[in-house]
């Protein structure tokens, strides 16, 4: 099988998830896609987040009636940051026959030099990078270049085409903290929850 890994805070999630999540599975051909909330993403320490388990129910209502998009708890009790190469290593032990790809935006493919064991990332999984607003994808030569990889590195990468989004969750929890309009930004059900567990105020 193959197995598309797409991690995030999903605070909330967002229909710019969504149409990544759905562009890599068709394009990559991938099996089933399995979102992967952080418990403690390492770049957002000093961010208070809505609590795990609201997250994942909000993840839950937006995933709902895609067969092929799975919620995966891995990251729930991990003490300390969530650390992408744990999570892959994890993954791969318990999907010894699968082949792995992690998703990821452009933006925080820019990010990756910085992630900890990066170049073990890239043995772990294929990259899936689908381009952001403001943030044009990395060419494999210059993500070598910034990870110092050799040229006998077998860099697994493929940019995935689709719609530039310009939504993000930090966006769509201004626009509820303004009593603003998130029609069609998120789906409906999110749109419900949020609303009435009054997040984001
Ligand atoms: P925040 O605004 O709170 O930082 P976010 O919208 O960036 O959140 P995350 O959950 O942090 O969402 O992102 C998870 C992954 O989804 C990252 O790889 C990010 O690059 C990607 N992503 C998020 N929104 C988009 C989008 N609109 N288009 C493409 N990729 C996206």
């Amino acid at each position: 099988m193959r197995i598309g890994v797409f991690g995030g805070t999903f605070d909330p999630v967002h229909l710019g998830h969504l149409i990544l999540a759905e562009q890599c599975r068709e394009q990559a051909q991938l099996d089933r896609v399995l979102f992967m909330p952080a418990a403690s993403p390492p770049h957002k320490q000093e961010q208070t987040l809505t609590p795990f388990a609201q997250r994942v129910e909000i993840l839950a209502l937006a995933l709902s009636g895609n067969p092929a998009f799975q919620i995966d708890e891995l990251e729930k009790d991990r003490v300390g940051p969530s650390f992408t190469v744990d999570t892959l290593t994890l993954l791969t032990q318990r999907h010894p026959n699968d082949n792995l790809a992690f998703m990821i935006g452009s933006d925080s493919l820019r990010d990756l030099p910085a992630w900890y064991q990066p170049k073990r990332i890239l043995e772990l999984a294929e990259l899936l990078v689908m381009e952001r607003s403001e943030w044009p994808c990395a060419c494999p030569d210059a993500l070598r270049a910034s990870l110092g990889l050799g040229t006998d590195f077998p860099l697994r990468y493929r940019i995935v085409e689709a719609p530039l989004v310009a939504i993000s969750s930090r966006d769509i929890r201004r626009r509820f903290k303004e009593g603003r309009s998130v029609r069609y930004m998120v789906p409906r059900a999110v749109e419900a929850y949020v609303a009435d567990k009054r997040l984001y105020i």
